[in-house]
């Protein structure tokens, strides 16, 4: 990471588009990382998903969200959180990690910070997208 690099504060927040739904994050994230996998690309409706690990014990959601009850690659269940209102996507809850979940970068208040250190499910990358230098290349789920 290079020494220029914006400081990520040590309490987040965020908001879907239309504002109904905000939340608070009061730890820095685990890790920045894209996500290339079959589920996140209809999903966030581009190319891939922009994440960052939290714990989740550190997230307060404000408002009412509604969750899609997805089926992840792992076999098990995986909660995917959303505005009802305004349709943006805000995190992703694997029961594969009961205690970490990932939150969509894009709905982060300020995210300048943002740089991915991790990329998932590169087989499945477009070919047209390069990977990020630096970033470490992992075929499936990371170890958590
Ligand atoms: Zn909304
Ligand atoms: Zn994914």
């Amino acid at each position: 990471m290079s020494a220029d690099a914006p400081q990520v504060p040590d309490t987040l927040t965020g908001r879907c588009m239309c504002g109904a739904v905000s939340y608070t994050i009061t730890e820095r994230p685990m890790v920045d990382g894209l996500c290339h996998c079959d589920r996140c690309r209809p999903q966030s409706g581009s190319a891939f998903s922009t994440i960052i690990f939290i714990h989740r014990s550190a997230m307060t959601v404000a408002g009412e969200t509604a969750v899609f009850d997805d089926i992840g690659t792992s076999g098990l269940r995986v909660l995917r959180r959303y505005c009802p209102r305004c349709g943006s996507p805000l995190t992703t809850e694997p029961d594969l990690t009961p205690d970490l979940m990932m939150v969509k970068a894009g709905t982060l208040d300020s995210n300048e910070w943002f740089r991915p250190v991790w990329e998932l499910f590169v087989g499945r990358r477009r070919p047209w997208v390069s990977p990020v230098l630096g970033a470490k290349q992992i075929e499936a789920n990371p170890e958590l």
